[in-house]
């Protein structure tokens, strides 16, 4: 059965009747530029092809009924109630969106919704961004929004998609993740920069060189994984303070010599080495799309991936064996992707050694005892928004 299927089983068995339609928003993976969004500066994901769907229906009252299918049942909410940590289990991704979104001052009601997905949840593919972006595309449609129009409106609804994870789900995440879920496109990566709101859709075709993106979920999480997020944002705010600027994106990567010296502190010296040159990497790796020199990306990944393990100390042991196992299968870059301590990994591989680089990081694993990875050939999908549901469906 599809997502799309399950989310309307789902619904039927959860709340009886219909739906009134089922809504959608898509995982994303970062290409390059980690870290960087809540400095005001680069990224560049794109969409996945997977994606969350919610088949919604509105209530006559304003309780909030969710359902996703396999999570655990979840009490109704009134939307009233909904505040940091209520509800305090999944429920608080799709819920802290109907909340951020009445305290931006659209009127919304209440709701029955059952999810169902197929973004593998907390491999850093974004999955809470994907069940935000699928409430929001929804309730935009029911309650009349009109946030799916355009770009603006899109933008809109992606601040409120991460006013919801950072104030309800507690999650201090930057805006990249809610940004790929609702303003990408199929087909191209979005340049986001973080400093203005400002997207730009680079062509993101591998097709055409005989390349593959291949997705590696580390099947890894470590413990304390918010904590060190929580810990790098915190730096990063310590080093503003030292130069005397409001973001890091101030400091380019011509002024990067003379703002280390200033800094006097050997963890910052590394942290904001890391996020100058990584904004920087993104640049490069936008012309480097542009001129199709995929040579060029793989050289770019593979400086970010040292980046984070050394300057930003985000990697973990699963990244870096595979990392260095789909470049010892010949791929023309790789890196972690996402927060870090865990999740997943990409590598850029020619189409026909897929497969072959798959076995090469599945050996590595079990040479060293971790779990089975788990892979997805990663292409540049949609964004969210309103699903066509096949008629009979
Ligand atoms: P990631 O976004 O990388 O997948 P996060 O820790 O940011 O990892 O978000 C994962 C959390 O989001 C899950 O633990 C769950 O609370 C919520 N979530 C994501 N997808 C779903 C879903 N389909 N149904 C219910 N909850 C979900
Ligand atoms: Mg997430």
């Amino acid at each position: 059965m599809t997502a799309m299927a399950q989310a309307l089983a789902e619904f039927r068995t959860h709340f009886g009747g219909e739906p009134e339609g089922v809504w959608e928003a898509p995982g994303r993976v970062n290409l390059i530029g980690e870290h960087t969004d809540y400095n005001g500066g680069l990224v560049l994901p794109i969409a996945l092809p997977q994606r969350t769907y919610a088949a919604v229906r509105r209530r006559r009252d304003d309780l909030v009924q969710l359902a996703s299918a396999g999570m655990p049942l979840t009490k109704p909410v009134h939307l009233a109630d909904i505040a940091p940590g209520q509800p305090a289990d999944w429920a608080r991704y799709p819920a802290g969106v109907l909340w951020a979104l009445a305290e931006a001052g659209y009127a919304v009601g209440g709701v029955d919704v059952a999810f169902a997905s197929d973004v593998p949840v907390g491999a850093g593919l974004s999955s809470s961004a994907a069940i935000e972006g699928a409430m929001g595309a929804a309730a935009s449609d029911l309650f009349g929004l009109g946030l799916l129009a355009g770009d603006a409106g899109r933008a809109k609804l992606a601040a409120v998609c991460q006013r919801a994870e950072n104030h309800i789900a507690g999650a201090p995440t930057g805006g990249m993740d809610q940004a790929a879920a609702l303003r990408s496109q199929a087909e191209h990566a979005l340049y986001l920069d973080c400093s203005d709101g400002s997207v730009t859709h680079v062509p993101f075709r591998l097709s055409g060189p005989g390349l593959a993106l291949l997705v590696i979920d580390t099947r890894a999480e470590h413990s304390n994984s918010a904590g060190e997020y929580g810990a790098r944002r915190a730096d990063c705010e310590r080093a503003c303070e030292r130069l005397g600027i409001a973001s890091l994106r101030e400091v380019s990567a011509a002024d990067l010599p003379t703002a280390l010296a200033r800094l006097g502190d050997e963890r910052l010296v590394k942290r904001v080495r890391h996020v100058v040159t990584e904004t920087e990497r993104v640049r490069l790796a936008v012309q480097a799309l542009n001129a199709d020199d995929f040579a060029e990306l793989g050289r770019l990944f593979i400086d970010s991936h040292a980046s984070m393990r050394d300057d930003y100390e985000i990697s973990c042991e699963e990244l870096d064996v595979a990392v260095l196992a789909v470049l010892e299968a010949g791929a023309l870059g790789a890196r972690m992707t996402g927060g870090g301590f865990g999740g997943s990994a990409i590598g850029l591989v020619y189409a026909g050694a897929v497969a072959a680089a798959q076995e090469c990081v599945r050996t590595a694993f079990a040479a060293k005892g971790f779990a089975e990875p788990a892979f997805i050939v990663a292409e540049a999908g949609g964004p969210g928004g309103r699903t066509r549901v096949p008629r009979g469906a």
